[in-house]
């Protein structure tokens, strides 16, 4: 792909409605444990206690934290849920569909393993779709790869599946369309990437694999208005942050998060769910990749 970096026209043949300067997506990886049971069973290990109980934060804790500030600040969110999740926490899932947020599709076991076949994806995504279609009613449309982990084949099956995007490339700012040989799919991806991850500034561990401290509070807002003022200031870019409830949910972060939110709308900054992006770029076009 290529474009014409000129401060005016990013993100090709796109502008967003209402003369908006950018796209926000306040987005949820609602993985509680099982982010960090399918890490360890990609590296032949188990999890421990305390990784086990950190993960349950965010259906315990979190998670309530996070609805309610989305109902204060009158935002829709998408939630990207595995199967497993939608099962073990049924209530709390049925709870965000409730209201009024997009569930989205993650994997069932959260598997980030690589190297899986088109079979194995299938059936996966066949369980994770069943999961989420008993809650809400109607299949999941977005698909965010756990770990942001897919496959060459991925994008194809999606859009044989029904989906209208995918969440897991970091390649650019902007939402565009996948392609198959030349061949623009209506299939369009919304990447983003662990700058704008909580769990790269506040997970904290003595071992895996060297002691790492967190991040402020200060720093990851300061972090995050940055990218979201140079985003905004260069026009028709997406921004997309990537949250968890077992780390954004604690109390102090949730008081960041409302404050970031409140600024970017100061701004006018169009939030709203991955579904509405997506379909707004399917209707108005965009570029291709
Ligand atoms: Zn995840």
């Amino acid at each position: 792909m290529s474009w014409l970096i000129d401060g005016k026209t990013n993100g090709p043949a796109l502008s967003w409605p209402d003369g908006k300067r950018i796209a926000v997506m306040v987005t949820f990886d609602y993985d509680a444990e099982f982010l960090r049971i399918s890490r360890a069973k990609n590296k032949g290990t188990s999890i421990g206690f305390t990784d086990y109980s950190r993960g349950q934060y965010g259906p315990h804790e979190g998670l309530v934290r996070c609805l309610d500030l989305l109902d204060t600040v009158k935002i829709k969110s998408t939630f990207f849920v595995p199967g497993i999740v939608g099962e073990t926490y049924r209530d709390t899932v049925v709870e965000i569909a409730r209201r009024g947020h997009e569930l989205a599709c993650h994997g069932y076991m959260h598997e980030s393993q690589r190297g899986i076949s088109r079979d194995e994806e299938t059936r996966i995504l066949e369980k994770s779709e069943a999961v989420l279609e008993s809650i809400t009613g109607k299949k999941p449309l977005g698909h965010r790869g756990p770990e942001s982990i897919i496959h060459p084949f991925t994008p194809e099956l999606l859009l044989e599946r029904g989906y209208l995007y995918s969440s897991s490339m970091k390649d650019c700012d902007w939402a565009y369309f996948w392609e198959k040989d030349g061949q623009v799919l209506p299939l369009v991806e919304l990447p983003c990437d662990i700058t704008m991850d909580d769990f790269t500034y506040y997970y904290f561990t003595f071992s895996d694999p060297a002691v790492r401290s967190m991040y402020t509070n200060r720093e990851v807002f300061g972090n995050w208005k940055q990218e979201f003022d140079a985003l905004a200031l260069e026009g028709n870019k997406i921004f997309i942050l990537k949250l968890h409830p077992q780390m954004i949910g604690r109390a102090s972060r949730i008081g960041m998060l409302g404050e970031l939110i409140s600024y970017m709308q100061s701004q006018g900054a169009w939030i709203t769910t991955c579904e509405e992006v997506a379909r707004y770029v399917l209707k108005h076009g965009g570029d291709k990749k």
